[in-house]
């Protein structure tokens, strides 16, 4: 500990409390007490962005009302810019009251109802600014109201039990009298964060969510589900144990240490949903409740084999990308975009092990994941934005294309997730390959661990490049300059034969070789609420872009004949390739006609078959998928 260390942290922590004040509205109220001010006058911000969700979200505009006190005294308080609210000077502690609107159902943001309250400490926490490495408190407590006296808590910020509330509130006793039984883990009342960085790292739950844990490595972690659903708790905790366990062994095969002393998987069910964001010591899951197995069904539906994709994405994050960091990371400026060409690795590479830990702990088998591959390269393949951006300048971009994608982006842009992942399978692969099956990506990554992760040390632009070389003693300029930095596509077959694994294009609705290739119009057709056929996105080089056609455009006939959504297609398989047909279409509110010459379906699907031969090559594809 250095002496400016020990200086930091004898300050005193910076005061949080925050309450459902009123659920049917939508709104907290939060207090932040500094109790020692800028003498200059204390300054207080909130961040304009989430890290793990790399885009510029301006959530102070969720912030209603704001007032200052000094002393028991009102105190000046005038905002600055959008997001920092500057105080008049004060000699002694300064506090601030404020509401925030909630009513985002994701995980980036905060989310209150009289069925639930969930929050990011990015949406709900001002940050006085100057007190950054300041130890945090937080008072959190349930709504007032006898209505939500049998709310728990979820949330991996750390809790002193002598400071949570344990039996002081009188919803809590009228509970017990009626009784109800909790077994919380946590209680309301206070918890701790070394710091507003830490502070903001573990998203908190309240409500009545379903609760049960498990061990991994000697660490407990808590699943809790929130919104209606009828899964089977045993079972999730069983194969999301089966998928911490391999991923902490994975990083730390001698030690089998975590790097965390619990983890919370803190999961909304939803009629419709999909999303994680990673967090230090957690995970905020949103997903299909059908995704989640019910106690009656014993496969894994391609659901359930969703959810447990993202749930093993989001804990493979708990290393990288949360603690294995880029350098641009460290640490984050919240208040403006934070550039990195690295999100290819710590999200690509997250996306390539999420499935693969799935095969390797025997949770699906190979045949599924080879299903998950070829459909990840078939989707890479049909973008032809993949031609005009590289992964590097995807990452580099992500703040205002990746996450601001528009009709456009198939034809702009690739997806640092989905290449990401290639570039993954592609390294391991070509690693095993050159090194007789001596090293693999597992190294790179135990490395990466060893050398950033566990020390801290943020990586630098191009030093995943460097370790990978360290670590297998190859020369890898060539795969990098190519898969990362360039735009040529990446050729899978060599590789794919090196683990005996057939790789072929297939021509969907195209059964036999001989028979006619379907035609196309080159776009992404969707339904309007009428069923009015609508091109959503015109892809480049396509018979419709030829034409004229754009997206938004309205369909409503084929040569004179009225098509909707669910016709429009079948009616333009009735014609040959080659065919003039005359489409009528509404682009805004005036009725045009365009002329397309419709092609032959190009866009193919990618399949992968695993082969018995040649004997060596199979060996090394169990080798990689860990087969039993
Ligand atoms: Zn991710």
């Amino acid at each position: 500990m250095t002496l400016s260390n020990f200086v930091i942290s004898m300050r005193a922590p910076v005061r949080y409390t925050i309450v459902p004040r009123v659920p049917a509205a939508h709104l907290f109220e939060v207090t932040v007490t500094v109790s020692d001010p800028d003498p200059a006058g204390q300054r207080f911000t909130l961040p304009a962005w989430i890290p793990g969700s790399y885009m510029i979200r301006e959530f102070a505009r969720n912030i209603v009302t704001l007032r200052a006190e000094s002393g028991g005294r009102p105190l000046a308080c005038e905002k600055t810019d959008k997001a920092t609210w500057q105080c008049a000077p004060a000699a002694i502690a300064v506090t601030l009251t404020y509401e925030v609107y909630a009513w985002d159902l994701s995980v980036r943001a905060a989310h209150l109802d009289t069925s639930h309250a969930f929050f990011n400490g990015t949406s709900v926490f001002l940050l006085p600014t100057g007190h950054e490495n300041v130890p945090c408190e937080v008072d959190i407590a349930r709504p007032a109201d006898i209505r939500f006296a049998n709310w728990k808590i979820a949330t991996s910020l750390n809790q002193t039990p002598a400071l949570a509330r344990l039996s002081g509130t009188n919803a809590t006793e009228s509970l017990a009298s009626a009784g109800v039984s909790q077994i919380d883990v946590k209680s309301f009342g206070i918890f701790t964060a070394e710091n507003y960085d830490a502070l903001i790292d573990h998203p908190v739950e309240m409500g009545t969510f379903s609760h049960a844990s498990f061990e991994a490595c000697g660490v407990t972690h808590h699943v809790a589900i929130t919104g209606k659903h009828r899964a089977d708790m045993a079972r999730l905790c069983a194969d999301l144990k089966k998928i911490c366990q391999y991923q902490i062994r994975l990083f730390e095969p001698e030690t089998t240490t975590a790097p965390m002393q619990e983890y919370w998987f803190l999961i909304m069910a939803v009629g419709d949903g999909y999303g994680g964001l990673e967090h230090r010591a957690s995970t905020a899951l949103i997903c299909n409740r059908d995704d989640l197995p019910a106690a009656h069904e014993k496969s894994v539906s391609t659901g359930y084999r969703r959810f447990l994709g993202l749930a093993s994405h989001e804990y493979f994050h708990t290393w990288n990308v949360k603690r294995i960091k880029p350098a641009a990371f460290v640490p984050y400026d919240l208040h403006q975009e934070n550039y990195t060409r690295q999100l290819w690795f710590f999200e690509g590479i997250t996306s390539y092990y999420d499935d693969l830990v799935l095969v390797r702990t025997g949770l699906i088998d190979p045949l599924s994941y080879l299903e998950l591959i070829a459909e990840n390269i078939g989707r890479v393949m049909s973008q032809s934005g993949r031609g005009k951006q590289s992964v590097a300048e995807s990452s580099f971009d992500a703040w205002v294309k990746y996450y601001r994608q528009d009709e456009n982006s198939p034809n702009a842009i690739v997806s640092y997730y989905q290449k990401g992942a290639m570039i993954g399978l592609a390294l391991d692969l070509t690693i095993r390959q050159r090194t007789q099956g001596s090293k693999s990506l597992d190294d790179v990554m135990r490395a990466l661990w060893l050398k950033h992760g566990r020390e801290g040390i943020g990586v630098p632009e191009g030093g995943v490049e460097e370790i990978a070389a360290h670590v297998t003693g190859l020369d890898l300029k060539d795969f990098f300059a190519r898969a990362v930095y360039g735009t040529a596509d990446i050729d899978l077959v060599p590789l794919m034969d090196s683990v005996a694994i057939n790789l072929a294009w297939r021509i969907p609705g195209k059964q036999k070789d001989d028979d006619p290739a379907p035609v196309t119009l080159g776009a992404k057709i969707t339904a309007e609420s009428n069923h009015d056929a609508k091109l959503a996105q015109v892809f480049d080089g396509g018979a419709g872009q030829a034409a004229g056609l754009s997206a938004g455009d309205v369909v409503v006939a084929v040569d004179g004949l009225r098509v909707s959504a669910m016709t429009l297609e079948k009616r333009l398989r009735s014609y040959p390739v080659g065919s003039n047909v005359a489409l009528t279409v509404f682009r805004r509110d005036e009725l045009m006609s365009f002329n397309v010459e419709l092609q032959a379906l190009s866009a193919q699907t990618c399949a992968l078959t695993a082969l018995d031969t040649p004997i060596d090559a199979k060996a090394r594809r169990n080798a990689w998928l860990q087969a039993q």
